[in-house]
């Protein structure tokens, strides 16, 4: 059997273990210290306008934290994209509020402007409006934006950008992550750098990322004894993993680069493959990280390879792929919870499927996907 290709995985440059190791070389190994100050100026540099950045545990302890900045409490609402990673919804429910899904437009794959203005105006209607935003830009692509921050700004909802896939992306030369008032990064093993695990809360509010800090660390008012007014949380990231951060913020560039040059490979191999799109950055306002590459695998005119045919097929030749996320109000643990949407998400769901889009992917690795995708979707060309 060939070696394993894998849809996106851990992509070390030469320094980190320099950082790692000054992190031993000085007995920093705490959820403190200058790796952690380090990775929160290389990330607030790299973002840009003005932002502040807490370095986190993960990027869910980041949304969590988002949520209690908001005061999002038991009881209350919260819009969120449907087609998701579930860490996007869960804080939700740890607050007790309620999650109410949105649907994807076709465009982007992400949040719906119009669906999102409808779920408001039903949600005012029915006599709650809803606390916060949280609004994903899947696989790297941006959400429209400018319609999202209208729309939220046009009824003062605060919206919570969930950037975990999105490092490295731009809307309108502007870096994804600081349009929401408050934004969250991931840095977990999959995604275009990571710390191992971990996680970034940002946002331009410098007293919120303190505040962040604070209730990161237990929430230990100043006083010589353990002394709390608040409860809190151990989200702080460790000085360790940072350090594998600051390593990977070097290289950042070169994976943007990377990962874009391997959508370009597969959008050259399917250009004759009409049955297949990709996920397209719908003009030159959207700039993707291309975390990962994303295809719909179409069912019209009789073909007869559907996504889950293709991803079996790769699987046998030991190539992994994934159907993009199964949206969160079709999820059991979301069930009967409110949706607005026309079912564009679940026609993407059954679609779509996410192809191996490491930046360490070789050229070789690359001709092997390639070969097995054409052998499937278009046995009678010789690749
Ligand atoms: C990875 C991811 C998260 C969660 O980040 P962790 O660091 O794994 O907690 C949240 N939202 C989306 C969309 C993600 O892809």
């Amino acid at each position: 059997m060939d070696q394993k290709i894998w849809l996106s995985s851990p992509h070390m440059g030469e320094n980190e273990f320099n950082f790692v190791k000054e992190a031993f070389d000085t007995n920093w190994i705490a959820p403190l210290g200058p790796n952690v100050d380090g990775f929160e100026n290389d990330l607030a540099t790299y973002l840009g306008q003005g932002t502040h950045v807490a370095a986190l545990s993960s990027g869910t302890a980041a949304l969590h934290l988002a949520l209690i900045l908001l005061g999002i409490q038991a009881g209350d609402e919260v819009l969120c994209q449907s087609m998701t990673f579930s860490a996007s919804a869960n804080p939700i429910a740890y607050q007790g509020a309620t999650p109410i899904f949105v649907d994807s437009e076709a465009q982007t794959w992400n949040m719906s402007p119009d669906f999102l203005e409808a779920a408001i105006q039903d949600r005012i209607r029915k006599g709650t409006k809803p606390k916060a935003i949280i609004v994903v830009h899947l696989y790297g692509m941006p959400a429209d934006m400018d319609r999202i921050m209208a729309v939220a700004d046009k009824h003062a909802i605060p919206v919570v950008e969930d950037a975990a896939e999105a490092l490295g992306s731009m809307y309108k030369g502007r870096a994804l992550g600081t349009f929401g008032a408050l934004s969250i990064l991931s840095f977990n093993g999959n995604k275009i750098i990571t710390t191992s695990g971990g996680g970034a809360l940002v946002s331009a509010n410098e007293e919120w990322i303190k505040q962040a800090r604070f209730l990161a660390t237990q929430a230990r008012d100043a006083a010589p004894h353990y002394q709390h007014s608040h409860i809190g949380y151990n989200y702080r990231m460790s000085n360790v993993c940072a350090g594998i951060g600051r390593g990977q913020m070097e290289v950042l560039p070169l994976r943007v680069q990377q990962r874009r040059k391997n959508f370009e490979r597969y959008k050259e191999a399917f250009r004759l493959l009409p049955d297949v799109q990709l996920q397209q950055e719908p003009n030159e306002d959207y700039y993707s990280n291309r975390w990962l590459s994303a295809i719909l695998v179409n069912d019209h005119n009789g073909a007869t390879v559907d996504r889950e045919t293709l991803r079996l097929a790769l699987e046998k030749k030991n190539i992994e792929a994934r159907p993009l996320w199964k949206p969160m109000h079709l999820q059991p643990v979301f069930a009967g919870t409110p949706f607005y949407g026309d079912g564009t998400c679940e026609r993407l769901f059954e679609k779509g499927l996410c192809l191996p889009s490491g930046s360490n992917l070789s050229e070789v690795d690359l001709s092997r996907v390639m070969q097995a995708l054409q052998e499937c979707l278009n046995p009678g060309v010789v690749a």
